[in-house]
């Protein structure tokens, strides 16, 4: 199984280019070891996977699709790497991504965009479109991806595979190159929900390494989807966010969802709609959140310590060194994104700015809370529209911002939330994916959902 993946990631990879860095050799050497040990390790042992280039492999890459981390090697994996290996999943290799995880499309990529499988032409969403493409692809049969404001749902979303952010703090960010604290969480990409939680229940669980890791049970993700399987969601009660319609939806999104809306009724679950009126501020907050914690998170990036290091000739001060590598090293989201945060949080400007944005986090939070008290599950479009094309958004980071719009609430609140997809737009025939959102270590409620209705 392994090899056919390698032979199909060295048949299409030059067209969709979702690795930036191939492992045949030591993915051969895992499949080889579950050949030989008999008793599988897990469900999943011999499933071969691609990771995104965001999470630490010990002696393999880690570039975080960024030119300041070529060449570096880390000595260690990522918790999420090694529960991997210790389940017998072979890692094909890594995955391209927006720099840092910062964008909606991988065009942020400095090593080159990836593109959609289902046209050559359009973006496979971002940060994480590396993953979902080589999934999409048929390159990998899972993938991991991270999600900081929307990156492994709305690439599942545009490439009709499914994407899970899992609550935060439920998998563990030791490892993971850190955008944004608060927010990043990594998660399952696959072609089923049933596979996405078996692969789910492989990456979860406490890690004393990760201080906000939560120390309780892994929710019975598998059972769930099981159970959804069944098709029967009676007893289940859906809300639809109101705020998340009307205008900026594609139409062919918006009447995709409406199907979706229907079959989930049609499947037993009682429907109502839910005002959740802080949404509305939501994207505006994360970027003054997202911003501040990767201006504190990227200053790491200073020239001794990793990869990249420019006018190293002795005729510069460290100062100067430090400062012409990232100017060489970071692409121009991620320094927009830095001189964004160091702004916010500016002597005079904090109060105005992050403590706005983080007084808007409570208040979504709480519209949370109040919705999951009337319902188990919200639902919305994953993503306002299908895949745009390559190119279409580059030079306007708000349109490229708005992306997000549906996705953002879930991690300024903590929550899990899944992209399921729900068919292709009658407009352009391009994928489309429901947003299933659920409380915080209620996954498993995803999953029931989600697999009863794929
Ligand atoms: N597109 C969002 C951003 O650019 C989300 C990224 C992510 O989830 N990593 O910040």
């Amino acid at each position: 199984v392994t090899q056919a993946h390698l032979d199909r990631i060295a048949e299409v990879d030059d067209f969709v280019h979702a690795f930036l860095h191939v492992d045949a050799e030591g993915a051969l050497a895992a499949a080889r070891a579950v050949d030989e040990a008999g008793e599988p390790a897990s469900a999943l042992a011999g499933v071969p996977l691609a990771l995104k280039d965001v999470l630490t492999t010990r002696g393999i890459p880690t570039t975080c699709g960024s030119r300041t981390l070529e060449g570096w090697i880390p000595p260690y994996d990522a918790t999420v790497t090694r529960k991997l290996r210790e389940a017998g999943v072979p890692i094909l290799g890594k995955t391209n991504m927006d720099e840092f995880a910062m964008g909606s499309s991988t065009e942020n990529s400095a090593f080159g965009p990836t593109h959609n499988p289902w046209d050559h032409a359009r973006i496979p969403g971002g940060s994480g479109g590396g993953s979902a493409a080589s999934v999409a692809a048929f390159e990998a049969p899972l993938a991991i991806g991270t999600d900081t404001g929307g990156s492994i749902r709305q690439p599942g979303s545009v490439t009709g595979t499914v994407g899970v952010k899992p609550t935060y703090g439920g998998v563990s960010r030791y490892g993971l190159v850190a955008f944004s604290s608060s927010l990043d969480q990594a998660g399952p990409c696959a072609r089923t929900v049933l596979d996405a939680a078996l692969l789910h229940e492989v990456i979860a669980g406490h890690d004393p390494r990760d201080s906000t890791s939560i120390d309780a049970p892994v929710p019975p993700v598998v059972a769930a989807a099981r159970e959804g399987l069944r098709g029967d969601l009676t007893g289940v009660k859906v809300g639809v966010v109101t705020e998340f319609s009307g205008d900026g939806y594609q139409p062919g999104v918006r009447r995709s969802f409406e199907a979706a809306v229907e079959l989930l009724a049609s499947l037993g679950a009682e429907v109502v709609e839910v005002s959740c009126p802080s949404f509305t501020y939501a994207l505006p907050a994360y970027y003054l959140i997202a911003p501040s914690e990767c201006s504190s998170n990227l200053a790491r990036f200073d020239a001794m310590r990793y990869g990249l290091r420019v006018a190293d000739d002795g005729s510069h001060s460290a100062e100067e060194v430090m400062s012409l590598t990232r100017e060489a090293g970071f692409g121009a989201e991620v320094k927009r994104r830095v001189m964004l945060g160091t702004y916010a949080l500016s002597s005079g400007y904090y109060d105005a700015y992050y403590g706005s944005a983080q007084k808007v986090r409570t208040l979504i939070k709480r519209d949370f809370d109040a919705a999951f008290e009337r319902v188990d599950v919200l639902v919305s479009p994953t993503t306002p529209t299908t895949a745009f094309k390559l190119g279409e958004r580059v030079d306007d980071p708000m349109a490229m911002y708005l992306a997000d719009l549906c996705t953002i609430p879930s991690n300024l609140a903590g929550n899990a939330a899944m992209s399921v997809p729900s068919g292709l737009s009658d407009e352009d025939g391009l994928p489309v994916g429901l947003q299933i959102m659920a409380p915080a270590l209620a996954d498993d409620r995803l999953y029931r959902v989600g697999a009863a209705f794929e």
